[in-house]
């Protein structure tokens, strides 16, 4: 047990479900632990204070008082096939009560071997691990449901890979590693009691105001469709790619989770595909809702022993649910775009001059978030679209829409709080990676990350990201 200072509030309820949903590890050290990377705010904002000492326990090296370690059991759908899974090489140290009385998971991930590594090694190598602390600080900071990054260290051990990388692992924090893929797991290898009892775990982990209702199966799938439609619409918003939607890469909590080949969009392109395997676009920036709205569907049919005792009624029910993902997720988009643009109120052609500009856009091959940036600034320079006789056409629309003359001041002020000044382009990152895992140098690592804190805020810090290298 760790000599710790940090106040850890370790509570273990996911203990408390049926065996067959975890196995209890033994922790795997590493040789020579270095602390790469601390969040210091959000180790504020967890009740854990100053925490540089705690390398040991960031580490897998010793575990904190109470801690109960182990490895979740969960199944998924990878590229539309059903596989057994499970955190393979993650280790969760429990469930941890911040001082405003939420819980929170404390999840190592790349801490070793477990059951369910199947041939892995379950390590992981420091770029996809700095990789993930950036690009998920950067969207907790946008304003997006994320799981959050507190810290990385690397072990001093080899990974093998194409090559031979430097080992590491992330402290990740999520309000639970509840998947979809934790439900298709219970369906198919448990019994309806073992299902019924994720329910509960999954409604009072995340939805409690809710338990009351009477058919727990149809308020949890309700919840989960809410805050996936919420979640999608904010990434298609932003410019988000996830890259890897599989089923067992999807909460329950509605966070985003697990942030291996995913991008933000440069150029404005509905096709853009950022897994290297995803050879026929099913993860395609444009199939985002679609594939959500298929997972989401998988996870309803785990449901349905507990929405009906009748089958074809519970088909019913859970097929009339499903159809409101598409609404929900309709509005959520819409209504957001609409406060990009900054159109006040709703008017019927609203979602056709938004999608004219998505189509010039994507024609003139014009980088996503920089249009929405001179359009709120009203510079337009840095684009062919900008040029284009079509744009001055739909400017013109534009502004008659938004009542540019009468509200100039007050419009750009509005639009500078929906429009973020800076992503975590990829070019920065794998910049920022390189001189990170080649050279040991993390100042651009650390400078990416700071650039990234306060993507509203439109600094002058922030220009130098504007433009990506074409
Ligand atoms: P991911 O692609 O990160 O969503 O992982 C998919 C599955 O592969 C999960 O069950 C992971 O735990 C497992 N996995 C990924 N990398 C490794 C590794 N190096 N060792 C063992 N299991 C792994
Ligand atoms: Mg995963």
């Amino acid at each position: 047990m760790a000599e710790s200072n940090a106040n850890w509030q370790f509570t273990n309820h996911y203990t408390k479900l049926p065996e067959k949903f975890f196995s209890r590890m033994a922790l795997n050290p590493v040789r020579e632990p270095k602390l790469v990377l601390f969040n210091e705010s959000l180790a504020q904002e967890l009740g854990l204070g100053a925490l540089q000492e705690e390398i040991a326990i960031f580490a897998g090296n010793e575990a904190p008082e109470n801690a109960t370690p182990l490895a979740q059991a969960y199944a998924g759908h990878q590229f539309g096939h059903f596989t057994m899974l499970g955190d393979g090489r993650a280790i969760l140290l429990g469930e941890h009560l911040t001082p405003e009385g939420n819980s929170v998971d404390i999840q190592l991930k790349g801490a070793g071997r477990t059951p369910y590594s199947r041939g892995g090694d379950g390590r992981a190598a420091l770029g996809p691990m700095l990789r993930e602390y950036i690009m998920s600080e950067a969207m907790h900071h946008l304003g997006i449901p994320t799981t959050r990054a507190l810290a990385v260290v690397s072990t001093g051990e080899d990974v093998m890979r194409e090559e031979v990388l430097e080992g590491a692992i992330l402290t990740r924090v999520a309000a639970s590693h509840l998947r979809v893929g934790t439900f298709q797991y219970a369906y198919q290898f448990g019994t309806d009691t073992d299902l019924s009892a994720l329910v509960t775990y999954a409604l009072e982990t995340h939805y409690p105001e809710q338990i009351d209702q009477e058919n727990s199966a149809l308020t949890l799938l309700k919840a989960v469709i809410q805050h996936q439609a919420s979640l999608i619409a904010d990434w298609q918003l932003v410019g988000f790619v996830h890259g890897v939607m599989n089923t067992d890469n999807m909460t329950i909590s509605g966070e985003t989770i697990d942030y291996g080949p995913c991008a933000f969009l440069d150029t404005y392109d509905p096709e853009a595909v950022f897994s290297s395997i995803d050879r026929n676009g099913r993860y395609a920036y444009a199939n985002q809702p679609a594939i959500a709205e298929w997972n989401l569907t998988r996870f309803a049919e785990t449901l349905l022993p507990l929405l009906h005792d009748d089958e074809k009624e519970a088909v019913k029910i859970a097929t009339e649910t499903l159809y409101t993902f598409r609404k929900q997720y309709v509005e959520n988009w819409l209504s957001g775009v609409r406060k990009k643009l900054g159109m006040d109120g709703e008017e019927a052609e609203d979602e056709q001059l938004v999608n004219e500009l998505l189509a010039l856009m994507e024609k003139y091959e014009a980088d996503y978030t920089n249009t929405f940036l001179a359009l709120t600034f009203q510079v337009f320079t840095g684009e062919v679209l900008f040029e284009a006789e079509a744009f001055e056409n739909w400017l013109i629309k534009w502004k008659l829409r938004v009542r540019f003359d009468e509200r100039s001041e007050a419009l750009m002020m509005q639009m500078k709080q929906h429009n973020p000044a800076i992503i975590p382009r990829n070019y920065y990152v794998e910049e920022a990676l390189q001189a990170a895992t080649k050279h040991h140098n993390f100042t651009k690592v650390n400078e990416l990350i700071e650039a990234t804190k306060n993507p509203y805020a439109h600094t002058n810090f922030q220009e130098k990201y504007k433009y990506p290298p074409k």
